[in-house]
């Protein structure tokens, strides 16, 4: 048996559950919290197993395995452009904050704002990107974006979860807590209500004579058909896109003005909708959001 003192992990009492041998030295190198831990004696020192003091951990079973894993398996290896799972991520948050493995924490906390941004430019950069976490858990995201307080990302995640997610399931989502499904089914609402009065007010507009228009008998009844066309919530299939990039109409020609000045509206209309995404789902002006502010 290795010379250096061991650790075991217990789950519980009875039955004895799941041991895991670790060595001091390396879980002290990774987290201050357990290097302080052990420079004084512990009660468990007296509770050995085959000559190793046994601690017994509150944590979950499988974020310990994710957390141990990666420290085992060589952290430098652990390749953050590679697909992972989103229980890793969560792991590496959860384990991160409560033994002060910052840089674990941090590192998971820039997978999620890769995924889930806290600008349009970098939401278009990514927008046919596959995801690197999976794609069906958006409520655990939300759930940890909301216990852990990751608030630039949390925009981006209702977001998600209410556009990939029907209402009903939304409203009895198990994962969520009363307050979250609140949040979520009136963030929904209120963008909606938002994007249809928005078209509405800009509607008239469009519809209108403009003074560079090259053809107005020709122009002024498609750029009322292109602006009906203009969607930032597009259901296909039942999946729902949001914030799409102005895609060029093919059934509507107008002169390059009235084009212009369509794409203009379209960008305007969308670049609001996403200055607003934080308040309609009750959180602060995106530039005002702070990670772990708890
Ligand atoms: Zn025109």
């Amino acid at each position: 048996m290795n010379s250096e003192p061991q650790l075991k992990r217990r789950r519980t009492e009875e039955p004895v559950g799941d041991q895991v041998v670790m060595h001091r030295s390396m879980l002290s190198r990774h987290s201050i919290v357990w290097k302080d831990m052990f420079k004084v004696p512990q009660p468990y020192e007296q509770n050995l197993v085959a000559g190793c003091p046994v601690i017994q951990l509150s944590d979950d079973e499988k974020d310990l395995e994710h957390v141990l894993g990666i420290f085992y398996d060589n952290l430098k290896g652990f390749d953050a452009e590679n697909p992972i799972s989103f229980p890793i991520v969560a792991a590496m948050i959860r384990l991160g904050h409560k033994y002060q493995l910052d840089y674990l924490r941090d590192m998971a906390v820039n997978i999620l704002k890769s995924e889930y941004p806290s600008t349009l430019e970098l939401w278009d950069e990514g927008f046919d990107r596959i995801s690197r976490t999976c794609d069906d858990s958006y409520a655990d995201i939300v759930s940890l974006a909301s216990e852990f307080s990751l608030n630039t990302i949390r925009p981006c995640v209702y977001l998600m979860y209410v556009t990939k997610t029907s209402l009903s399931a939304v409203m009895s989502d198990p994962l969520l807590s009363r307050e979250e499904v609140a949040c979520c089914v009136l963030g929904r609402d209120k963008l909606v209500a938002w994007i249809n009065s928005t078209y509405k007010s800009k509607h008239f507009t469009m519809a209108g004579r403009r003074q560079d228009c090259q053809n107005h008998e020709k122009c002024s009844p498609s750029r009322r058909m292109i602006f009906e066309t203009f969607n930032l919530w597009e259901v296909e299939d039942g999946n729902i896109t949001v914030f799409p990039t102005w895609n060029r109409p093919k059934s509507h020609t107008t002169c390059k003005a009235c084009y212009r000045d369509l794409q203009t509206c379209y960008d305007e209309v969308r670049m609001s909708a996403w200055k607003m995404l934080p308040s309609f789902f009750g959180l602060p002006d995106w530039e005002d959001l702070k990670d772990f502010d708890m």
